[in-house]
Order: C-alpha cells, then sequence, then structure tokens
C-alpha cells in the first residue's frame, strides 16, 4: 500500500475502469460482484442490467436487474440505450448505456456481471478502460450442486444452465484473469489484488504528470 498512501488514489485524476465478471450460473460470480460492490471502501459501481428474465423470489427490482418486458427491452436496443446486450438461456441481458457513461466521465470505476457475449461488445467499445475476469468453479460437479441448493430455479431451468455451463466455460481463453472459485474469502482476496493492481497501471495514471514533473523539478539537494 505504501504506493498509494504517498499519494492516495483519490487525489489523482485517473481514467474509470470497468471490472467484468463473467462465468457460468453458480460458479459465484455474483455473489463476488455484490460483496465487492457493496464494501464501500472499493469505490465500484455495480452496473444494474435490464431482463427479460422473470424474477426469481429473493430479487428485487431495480437492485438485482431491471426486471421489463420484451417490448420495453427492444425499445431500449433500437434506441441504442444498450451499451451491449445479449440472449442468455432464451432470455434478454443489457446494460443500460447512461449511467456506465456517467460513471466513466466522473472517474469512477464500475463491476459488471455480464455474460461472454456482452464482455467482447463492451471491450470492442471500451477497450483499454476494460479489466475481464472469469469465475471458475472447482468442479462441474460443485457447479451442480450449487445450482441445486440455491433452489430458485426449476429442475428444467437448472439442466439449461448446466447444459449452457460448457459452452461458456470454454471462453475463459478470452479474459484477462481466471479465478477458480473454491473458497470464496479467496476468492475475493483475489479479486482485490486484481482491481489494487489495475488501478495502479501507470496507462490509467495520466492526473499523475503534473506530480511526477513538480518531483523533477524540485532541486537535487
Ligand atoms: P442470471 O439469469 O443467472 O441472473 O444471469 C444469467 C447470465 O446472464 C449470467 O451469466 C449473467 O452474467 C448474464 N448477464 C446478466 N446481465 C447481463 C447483461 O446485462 N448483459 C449480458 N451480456 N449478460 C448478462
Amino acid at each position: 500500500m505504501t504506493a498509494i498512501a504517498t499519494v492516495p488514489h483519490t487525489e489523482i485524476e485517473r481514467r474509470g475502469l470497468v471490472l467484468i465478471l463473467s462465468s457460468p450460473s453458480g460458479a459465484g460470480k455474483t455473489t463476488l460482484t455484490r460483496a465487492i460492490a457493496d464494501d464501500g471502501g472499493w469505490g465500484l459501481d455495480l452496473s444494474i442490467s435490464v431482463t427479460t428474465r422473470q424474477r426469481r423470489p429473493s430479487e428485487i427490482d431495480g437492485r438485482h436487474y431491471g426486471f421489463i418486458s420484451r417490448e420495453a427491452f427492444e425499445d431500449l436496443r433500437q434506441r441504442d440505450n444498450l451499451l451491449e446486450w445479449a440472449e442468455v438461456h432464451g432470455n434478454f441481458y443489457g446494460t443500460p448505456r447512461r449511467p456506465v457513461e456517467t460513471a466513466l466521465a466522473r472517474g469512477r470505476d464500475m463491476i459488471f456481471d455480464i455474460d461472454y457475449q456482452g464482455t467482447r461488445q463492451v471491450r470492442e467499445r471500451l477497450q483499454d478502460d476494460v479489466v475481464t475476469v472469469f469465475i471458475l468453479p472447482p468442479s462441474f460437479s460443485e457447479l451442480r450442486h450449487r445450482l441445486e441448493r440455491r433452489a430458485e430455479d426449476s429442475p428444467a431451468t437448472i439442466e439449461k444452465r448446466l447444459a449452457n455451463a460448457r459452452n461458456e466455460i470454454q471462453r475463459w481463453v478470452e479474459y484477462d484473469y481466471v479465478i477458480v472459485n473454491d473458497d470464496l474469502d479467496e476468492s475475493f482476496r483475489a479479486l482485490k489484488s486484481i482491481l489494487e493492481a489495475e488501478r495502479l497501471k501507470r496507462v490509467r495514471r495520466t492526473g499523475l504528470t503534473g506530480f511526477v514533473d513538480g518531483m523533477l523539478a524540485e532541486p537535487a539537494s
């Protein structure tokens, strides 16, 4: 932490970054995303997607997703109000564009919980501002156990998600980082390390130019 302590990053102009987490359903990505977003100390704004999927009993409209009709989704898409969108497990999901643009313009970092199709689109649009992390389950059988334990989806939905999981897992090679989510605390620690390192990247720290110039202008003795 010493480099940050010398010049607190909150005082330095830095380009906002977009941290994307992807994984098959049930690998723990949503828990990790929420954990780091809810921990205010990490200064991450969570992107709330819109979806045409049915709300699960534990979900809150506007907090977990904006639950909207297919017509409303189509309307957002046609007006180019979505930064990216995809069809996943037969439902539509998309990231509203405005909150992302506002956050990045203010130098805020955002975290996204989206699939590989959306990740490709965001990377294409935001390029160097994007950091991608793939979360793998410790095994396929553990993935099944987690989906069954969650007990919020019907058996048919669980089977569909497991069938898609094999396809999704193969996309891991497209990501910058990978975490095998065996232990949630350990994965959380790994995620925080990734964020910390990415925030320190020189290319993001153009605001340090004045600081360095000032240092070089100091008399040698
Ligand atoms: P779930 O229905 O379990 O909440 O999410 C299913 C999948 O859709 C997950 O892989 C999740 O990351 C992905 N997803 C959620 N929101 C979005 C989004 O806005 N865009 C894209 N492309 N995928 C999303």
